[in-house]
């Protein structure tokens, strides 16, 4: 009789869902969706949280990057190499792109994943006082500023490490040679 009664339910609950118990999709209950919704409960759409490794809105004066660039901090992440030596860029495909991108920060956020050398520290500053940095992406052999190919600086710090360079050898921080010219000036006076 019992199993009757339940069969009869059973087709009762096929035509009128409605009376039957509402069953909980999975997603709902499982743990790591509750997780993902207690982290993105504060967040808005416009005005998401950004990570503090990513945030750049922070200025640091010039004279702490002087300092950092000394300090042993600097020597356990890079040792005594170029900022750049150990900086390899992620790129999409097996053709690395001709140039490098235009910037990693917009809007005081860096937006890549594998900012250049100088956007992913934030305490490596480009400043015609910062000489101990600058020095690095000038070529030993020319006294030329390495290209952004081999440096892997975006396009804006690359344009900023031109304004350094040219205002540091303006005011005589940095030493360049100039080639000395011969005149015959016996040549002059004839
Ligand atoms: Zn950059």
């Amino acid at each position: 009789m019992s199993l009757l009664l339940n069969k009869l339910q059973l087709t009762a609950s096929l035509f009128r869902p409605s009376l039957t118990k509402k069953v909980i999709p999975m997603k709902f209950i499982h743990p790591t969706f509750v997780k993902f919704d207690e982290i993105n409960e504060n967040n808005d759409k416009k005005h998401p949280k950004i990570p503090p490794s990513k945030d750049r809105t922070k200025i640091i004066p010039v004279e702490i990057s002087i300092a950092y660039l000394k300090s042993s901090a600097y020597k356990t992440t890079y040792g005594d190499g170029p900022v750049w030596q150990i900086y390899r860029r992620n790129f999409k495909g097996q053709y690395a792109p001709r140039k490098t991108r235009k910037m990693c920060i917009r809007g005081g956020v860096v937006s890549t994943g594998s900012p250049c050398p100088i956007c992913r520290d934030e305490y490596l500053i480009l400043d015609y006082r910062n000489i101990d940095l600058i020095k690095q992406f000038i070529s030993e052999h020319d006294g030329r500023i390495l290209n952004y190919n081999t440096t892997g600086l975006c396009q804006k710090a690359h344009r900023n490490l031109h304004v350094a360079v040219m205002k540091a050898k303006e005011f005589g921080l940095l030493t360049y040679e100039v080639p000395y010219l011969y005149y015959n000036y016996q040549e002059w006076n004839k």
